[in-house]
Order: C-alpha cells, then structure tokens, then sequence
C-alpha cells in the first residue's frame, strides 16, 4: 500500500489521498505502517465508513441544519413515540413498554437502512399469516414515526448519516480525491452505494484478502464480485516467503489489542501460511497464562505484547520529563523528576541519583542562574570543608575522599547542567520544528540508553516536520504540546515481530487465511459455536419473506450459525495442527463444559471407524491433550479447583478404578458425608422430610410453635406468603436469609417502592376526603393531580430514583394509572362514600386495637392482625365495601391471585364487630393497563384456611411447593437454587408427602372442593 499512496501522490507529495478503514486500530497500525515505510507524508487521510459519510453528506447536513444525535437522547426519544403510537399497536402493544423493545427496535432500524428498506416498503409485504402481516405494520408504523421525528429534529444517527451522505451524492458529482479501500470485509448495501458514487468521482484501489482455492473464499467472493462488476481489475500481491520457524506469542487480554496484532501482521499479505496462529474465543482472556505456559514447556520464549502509550515506556518517560524543561525556569521537581526518570547511560545514570541529593543540599528553587551560583556556593562551601578536614583531624566530619568525591560530583552536574540549560534554549529558540527536533534529539540520544522502544518515539517526533510546511511558528509552549501529544500515542509495543510471526486473531479476521498450528484458546460450551438468538422483530422467516418480495438481502441468523460451523470445519482441514483450549472452570470458578459442538467435532476427527470413545477418553489418551484450568488459584491444570470439583473428581476417578480407597478417604471428611447424606435422602426420599424444610429438631419445632402461638396475633399477609411457598416463606421471612430485591442502579425504584407509593397517595387523597360521596365537586383531579406531583417530588428528594428520563417515565406511569382510576372512581362508585382509610385491627392502634380471634371447628384459637385500605359505605351505611389495592400486573391463573385470603378474614372481623353491617369486599388492581375490580377472592373459606396454614406453620411444615405453571411464584423467586423446585416437582405437598399437614394446596383438589 505505501507504494501505491507513492504513486498516488505522484510529483505531487501534497496531493491528497484517502484511505478508507474498517476501524480505529487499523488507522494506527497503517499510520505506522505508512511512516515506517515512506516517513514523512502529507495529506494521508485515514477515514472509516462513518467519517467518509460526514464528509460526504456535508454539503446536505450544513445547508438543513443536521446535528448528531447523542447517545443519551435515543431512549427518551423511542419511549415518547412509543407511547405515543402505543393505542394504535397490535402484535407489539403489550411489550411496547419495555426498555428490551426499544433497543431491538432501534437494532432493527439500523439494520433495515443500512440494508436500504425503508419502512413504507414494510408495508407493501403481506404474508398468510395474520399475527405476522400485524408485526410487520406496527414495525412500519413506528419506523415511519422514528424517521418523521428525526427529520423534524434535523438529528440523524450513523445508519441515517450514510443516507444522507447517500443523497448527497446522487445528484451532486464531487471531485475526491483517490481512494484507497483498504480490508473493509463487511459493506452493507447502502455502503456499498455510497461508494459506488464515489468510485465514478475518482480513482479507486481497493485491497482484499482472499484465496480462491479455499473454502472461506465463500466469504470475500460477495465483495470481491461486488468490485469487478464496478470495473475493477484484479492484481494479485506476492505472498510472503516464510521460514518454518515457530514463535510464540502471549495472548493480549482483549480482543483489541488481538486486532491490532493481527493487522500489523495479516494485512501485508495476500495469505499467510505456515504460521502459528492464536485464535481468540470470546472470554478466553483467561488462557493467557495457559498459552504463557505452552510456550516455557516447547523452550520458546514468548513475544511479550504490551499496548502502552510512547510516554509509558523508559525512553518516553524520560523525554516526556525533558519536555518539562523547555522554556521554563528549570525548577528543581522537574529537573530532578528528569534526572530520577530518563534511562541515562552508564556514566550519568549513577550519579543522577547523587546530583538530584546535592541540588537539595544546595537550597535551589529554580532559574539557570540560581542553579549555577548556588550549586557553585555549596561548590566553595565543600571545598572549605575539605580544607578544614586536610588541616585538623576532626571526628565528626566527613572523610576527605567523601569530600572530595562530592566536590567533583558538584562539577559534574554543573557541566551537565550547563549542556542541558543550552540545548533546551536552542531548542526552544530553533528556526524550524524539524531544526528544534533535530537538535533536541541529537543531544537526548547521546546522553540516554537508545534501545528498540525508540523507534516509536523517532517516528513519531519525525511528524513534526509537516507542521513546518503548515508554516505553524514552533514556540515553547506548542513544542511542549507537540511532544506531550506524541508521546500519549497508544499502541507503543516492546518487542518485535520476526519474518515467521505469530497471528493472534479474533475469529472473524481469519477469513481467507491459513495457519499451519493453531491455537484456539476458550473452547467451552456457549462460546463456541457463539449462540445467536433472532431477533425477535425480524425472526428469520420474517427476513426470508422481505428477502423475497422487496428483492434485498437481510442476513438471517440461522446462515450465521451455518457461516460459524462452516468457518471452524474449514479451520479443521487446513491446518497441520490445531490446539484446542477448554477449561474446567471460569476465571471466577465456576464448572464449565467443553462446548458439545467442538466435543462431537473432535470426536469424529480422532476416532477410527469403529471407535466409539468419547472426548473424556480421548484427552486421557492422547500425550497432548489436557484441560488447561482457568482459574486463577490453579496454576497445575490438573489439581482440583474447589473443594466440590475435587469430590466430584475423587469421586468419579474411584469409581472408574472400583477402588474404594478414596471413597473411603471422601467419607471421612465431614462436608462431604453431610452434602452426601442431605442430597441422597432428599432426592429419593417419595416423602419430604427435615433435608426439604420439613423441621424435625425439637427444639426449632418448639420455638416455631411458639412464636405462632395462639396468644400472638398473626400478620394475614405473611399468612398469604406462607400459602404461595412454605419454603420461600422460611427463607425470606423466617430466616431473611436474601435480599428483599436487588438494587439497580439506572432503576433504582423498584416495583415494591412504586406501588407503596401509589398506596400512599391513594390513602392521602381519600383522607382528606372521607365522608364525601364520589361526585365530581369532592373528587377532581387536578386536587389528585397536584397530591401526586408533591408526593413524587418529595420522595425524589429522599430516594435515589435514577437518570431523568427514568424517572420521567415512573412519574407518566403513576400519573396516567391515578388518572385512570380517578375516571373509575366517579364512574362507579358515586353513591359510595370512604369511611375509613388505613383500617388497622390487632396492632394496638384505633379503631381496633385488639386482633381478630378466630376458633376452628376443631377448637383450635389463632388471632390475626392487618390493615384494610379502604372502607366505603353506602349512602344509608347499611352497607359497606371493604377494599384492598394491588398495583402489580394481573396474572392469569397464577397463585398471586388464587392464594389470597386477606379480604375473608376483614369480612370476619367487620361481621364480628358491626354485625348489623352487610359486608362486601374487593380487589382493586390498580395500574397503568386498567383498574380492575375483582370480587371473586371470597370462594375460598377464609376463616378455615388461615386456621389450617397456621396449625401447618406450627407443626413446622416449610417444604417448597413449586408452581406447576412457574407462574409468577417460582419464576421470580430468589432462593430457587435453595429449594431444588425442578427435583421437587415430581413430589408434590399433599397429605400423603407429609403426613398430617392439614391445608390443601392441589389446585384440583381445590377446585373439586369448591364444587361440593
Ligand atoms: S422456586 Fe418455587 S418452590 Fe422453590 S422456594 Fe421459590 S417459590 Fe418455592
């Protein structure tokens, strides 16, 4: 490529040229690569796809106002066209809301314009299927409702900034200036027009790394056709002679750093072969170590990567000191960070120490005069002293040899002072910025170690020059700037690349190469081959159909399955050799399986026809093969990594042996025989028992009798806990052995905190207006309105509630879900009037501060305790509804509804207390959907139940009860790897799994019960 930039540039070195890069890493490497080869160059612009497309569009985003759109506003923006277009929507309606929507929305905008179909286009696709004809309309809508915003807004994001520089340059010719494309592999159609535009303004090279004997071929052959049906010719690049020599490199930790590698070294070449090549997994940071140790044991020294900037390194820490110096007055931090920091030759490098001592001595501060005449008072000051030492033979002073070594090294320093005071002012004072470089190098060279991290800052420094032919005037401080910005330049490397390199490559940058070794580290279930969901939007069928009617080519995802599994088999045939990496365990501990894919891969690659080993045999066999272990405390891959995987292991190797040395071993550690003991009797016991939660103790039986003892009222909501999962109850209640609810910090107010905050309106509002009937002169909502504007401001100024537009969406959704039931409220219920709000029994507070007492049929006593939300009587007040809100969704057929036993037990304690009254009661679910009543919760017999799950509780029956459907209960729930659900299932909590347990919890049962 230099060579063509050369050519390009002809007569002309200012001509200018524009290099077109798939990324950042690449404009560094070829801004080397190009310096390295040429040095100076004028006018090398090194532009990705989104830079082109700026330049391209400007003369459209200057002329209508077009600014960028921030990363911050996108979300604001979809959540308000959204909401906006959400009564219209059908197929989406219902996940409209969720963040997840939003982003796949946004995905699948930017995919549909980079693959140029635009949403009315949408709407012109009609497919049998009905569900599918409604996803397709409602994606159309708000594709259309995102563009016109955009375009009233005048913002535009990256796939839109290519459709502008599209329409730029379709009716405009520009003149560019040459272009060369350079290893740009994934070019979606609309950039692909794009520069197809700009290939008729101008000459084009274009360079690509393929084989067309290969197999990957497949992969280049799109883009490599794409060119010559746009009248390109094809030249081949000579390929690389290399020697078969093996060099190993250390695995950078992350894949960027693995990418500027491979483009240092891949890039030249058409094809390398016979290399060794590290390809990096996702996660497989973690076998750098691995691969570090594959190196010592072959006796190969590794290349040591390390991305550092120019001024990490010792020669740039020193010069980056020096820079401190020019043109100021010399003050002694910085000339003693200077002496202590450049990597001095041997003669200054041991006395910088000694000269940085005696500059203290001398009470410098700064100024090259005052370095002079104070270093040359305390000169005089030994100098006297050594005199006096000569003379009398006075203990307490230094010996004369000190003395006089001190004295010398004073001189020393002067002189070199001297020199470094001139340089920086010469420097600083140079007629040119090459002249001051030049002359600051020559003196920095000469006094400092030159070594190989040199190369770096000389080409870099050697920039300076186009600076001069910009006629930019050099001044100290610019010189100063100049070399600090050099120096931060990323990418300075300590070592070096020999003829025969090493490939460290992330999977995609193999295409079109071969290795004859291969290294590929991270081999474990999930990374290999990478999973890929569809997108939910635009499933793959979704795809196949716009494929085909709107005549575009959507990528599907079932292809980049088959693209992956294609590339990996091609990897297999054309490599010599190829080492494969799995670990037992993740860098944080946790077991990992070697992924099934690469398992019947290297199955059916190492087995003879009628072998049917399987990979576990094969690794044991094999002299080569071997875990390698990834976590960090096990350095020997083949020593346990934690106290489980060495049982497990111990374990399974005595069984294979039918040694029962080390089960004998095993039983003797206490852990092991009590998680043996628990684990056996739990799973294939038919009946639960104390290892399920079924208390057993005496004394935790007694205790939990007691503190549910008749005397002590019980909370009718713990009660109701208890009915959803004994075991979840004992947990969270019981033991509090998690926490209630993580936090998250972008949505730090979680669903509890929102609906008490609903809750606590509510009960605001309808105090204040107790004894008033629900008629519009009493009820308005501007009054509910202004109550949950100031409840919300001040719970904002007490609680954390997260980003702005987070919280903007909390107070919308509380504000629409009050506005709803206030309409419900005077629709209604307007003969009603709120006695009472917050009506407590059993906790010592008016109206009652006794519990409720309860005896069953068998005589056994319970009393209760609760609060009732609201209390409403009718106008004669013979009448009352008692009324309990929910602010979480509605879940059909889920226990959160079928499990409820709060409203029976108020109806018996108003019954008990106003027998007069006649008493109805409701669930009202309030939220943002609907306010629904629901009446039905009183099928279940309250009174019983309660007395029956409290007669459970004391008889210590804490087993888990999974949901059948998962519904609501076990999906959410956070002790689910405690309680073993899944074993659980096939043993559900009847009578016969614990004896003598008296409520029924079969939801058939139930629903025949309620029958009778
Ligand atoms: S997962 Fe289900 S069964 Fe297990 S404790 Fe939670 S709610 Fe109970």
């Amino acid at each position: 490529m230099p060579e063509r930039i050369r050519e390009l540039q002809g007569e002309d070195p200012f001509a200018e040229v524009w290099v077109i890069i798939p990324n950042q890493l690449t404009r560094l490497h070829l801004r080397r690569q190009v310096a390295e080869s040429l040095g100076v160059v004028a006018n090398l612009r090194f532009m990705t796809m989104h830079e082109l497309a700026r330049t391209l569009a400007e003369p459209i985003t200057t002329r209508d106002g077009w600014r960028t759109l921030g990363e911050a506003a996108v979300d604001p923006l979809l959540t308000l066209i959204v909401s906006r277009l959400k009564p219209s929507l059908g197929y989406v309606a219902d996940i409209s809301t969720a963040p997840g929507f939003r982003r796949a929305l946004l995905r699948t905008r930017q995919e549909l314009i980079l693959h140029e179909v635009s949403p009315r286009r949408l709407l012109s696709v009609t497919r049998q299927e009905h569900d599918q004809d409604t996803k397709l309309r409602d994606l159309a809508e708000l594709l259309i409702a995102i563009d016109t915003e955009l375009e009233r807004l005048r913002w535009h994001d990256s796939p839109g900034l290519l459709r502008l520089a599209a329409e730029a340059t379709r009716d405009t010719q520009f003149t560019l200036p040459p272009i060369i494309l350079y290893a740009l592999y994934d070019l979606p159609p609309l950039a692909r027009r794009v520069l197809a535009r700009s290939f008729t303004a101008t000459h084009v090279t274009g360079y690509l790394t393929f084989d067309k004997e290969s197999a990957e071929y497949e992969f280049t052959r799109g883009l490599y056709e794409w060119f010559l049906a746009h009248e390109f010719s094809h030249s081949p690049l000579p390929g690389v002679d290399l020697q078969q020599q093996h060099y190993f490199i250390s695995a950078p930790d992350n894949t960027r750093a693995a990418s500027e590698v491979v483009r240092s070294v891949l890039m030249p070449a058409e094809a390398c072969d016979g290399e060794i090549g590290i390809v990096l997994q996702q996660k497989s940071g973690v076998f750098t170590g691995a691969l570090r140790s594959r190196c010592r044991e072959a006796g190969l020294t590794p290349f040591i990567y390390e991305a550092q900037t120019l001024g990490d390194t010792a020669a740039g820490r020193g010069l980056r000191a020096f820079s401190r110096l020019l043109g100021t007055e010399f003050a002694i931090e910085d000339v003693a960070e200077y002496l202590l920091t450049a990597p001095f030759q041997p003669g200054y490098a041991g006395v910088a120490g000694e000269w940085v001592r005696l500059a203290q001595e001398a009470m410098v501060v700064d100024g090259a005069e005052e370095w002079q005449a104070r270093l040359a008072r305390l000169r005089d000051q030994l100098g006297y002293r050594a005199e006096r030492r000569a003379q009398s033979e006075d203990e307490n002073e230094e010996t004369l040899a000190v003395l006089q070594q001190a004295i010398s090294n004073v001189d020393q320093l002067k002189s070199f002072l001297q020199e470094m005071f001139t340089v920086a002012r010469n420097v600083v004072n140079a007629a040119s910025w090459q002249e001051a470089i030049k002359s600051l190098w020559s003196y920095y060279s000469q006094v400092i170690v030159v070594n190989d991290e040199f190369s770096d800052i000389v080409l870099q420094l050697s920039q300076a020059s186009l600076l001069d032919t910009a006629k930019i005037p050099l001044s100290a401080t610019g010189l100063r700037e100049f070399m600090e910005v050099t120096l931060s330049t990323p990418g300075s490397r300590t070592g070096r690349f020999l003829q025969n390199r090493p490939v460290i490559a992330t999977r995609e940058q193999c295409y079109g190469v071969t290795f004859a070794s291969l290294h590929l580290p991270g081999c474990n279930e999930g990374t290999l081959p990478r999973i890929d969901s569809q997108d939910p939007l635009l499933l793959d069928s979704d795809r196949l159909t716009l494929n085909e009617n709107l005549n575009c080519a959507l990528p599907l995802r079932r292809d980049w399955q088959a693209r992956e599994r294609f590339w990996f088999s091609v990897l297999r045939e054309s490599s010599k050799q190829i080492y494969y990496y799995t670990a037992r365990a993740d860098d944080e501990g946790r077991p990992q399986l070697v992924s099934p894919y690469l398992s019947g891969l290297i199955e059916r690659q190492c087995r003879g026809e009628n072998d049917t080993r399987k990979l576990d045999e094969i690794f044991k066999e094999h002299p080569l093969c071997r875990y390698a272990a990834a976590h960090p405390l096990a350095g020997v891959p083949e020593q346990a990594i934690s106290a489980m995987e060495y049982h497990r292991r111990s374990l399974s190797r005595a069984l294979e042996n039918h040694s029962t040395n080390a089960l004998d071993q095993l039983w003797r550690t206490s852990d092991f025989s009590r998680t043996f003991d628990a684990e056996y009797k739990r799973f294939s016991a038919s009946e639960f028992s104390q290892f399920d939660g079924l208390l057993a103790d005496s004394g935790a039986l007694s205790n939990i009798a007691e503190k549910y003892d008749a005397s002590r009222p019980v909370s009718v909501t713990a009660l109701e806990d208890y009915w959803k999962c004994p075991f979840r109850f004992a947990v969270n209640r019981e033991l509090e052995a998690y926490a209630p609810e993580a936090c998250d910090l972008l949505q730090p107010v979680s669903g509890r905190e929102r609906g008490s905050l609903l809750h606590r309106i509510l009960q605001t509002y309808h105090a204040a207006r107790t004894g008033k009937p629900y008629l519009e002169e009493h009820f308005k909502w501007a009054d509910l309105q202004q109550l949950a504007e100031q409840t919300l401001v001040d719970f904002k100024q007490r609680y954390p509630v997260g980003p702005a537009h987070i919280y903007h969406r909390m107070r919308e959704d509380i504000l629409e879900t009050l506005e709803k039931y206030h309409d419900y409220l005077l629709r209604n219920g307007f003969t009603w009037q709120a006695e009472h709000v917050e009506v407590s029994f059993g906790q010592r507070e008016k109206p009652y501060p006794d519990p409720l007492q309860l005896v069953s049929e068998t005589g056994e006593h319970a009393q209760f305790r609760g609060r009732i939300d609201r209390w409403d009587v009718d106008s004669s007040k013979s009448q009352c509804m008692l009324t309990d809100y929910k602010s979480g969704r509605i879940q059909k057929n889920s226990r959160g509804t079928s499990r409820r036993i709060q409203l029976g037990i108020y109806r018996e304690l108003i019954e008990q207390r106003h027998p007069d009254l006649t008493v109805e009661t409701q669930y009202l679910h309030v939220n943002s959907s609907d306010i629904v009543p629901a009446y039905e919760a009183l099928d279940v017999d309250a009174k019983e139940t309660a007395l029956s799950l409290l007669h459970d509780i004391r008889r210590g029956v804490f087993v888990p009860d999974p949901d059948a459907n998962d519904g609501a209960v076990c999906r959410h729930c956070n002790v689910k790897l405690a309680c073993g659900a899944m074993r659980h299932s096939s043993k559900p909590l009847t009578e016969k799994s614990v004896s003598g347990m008296r409520t029924i919890r079969d939801e058939e049962a139930m629903e025949e019960g309620d029958d009778e």
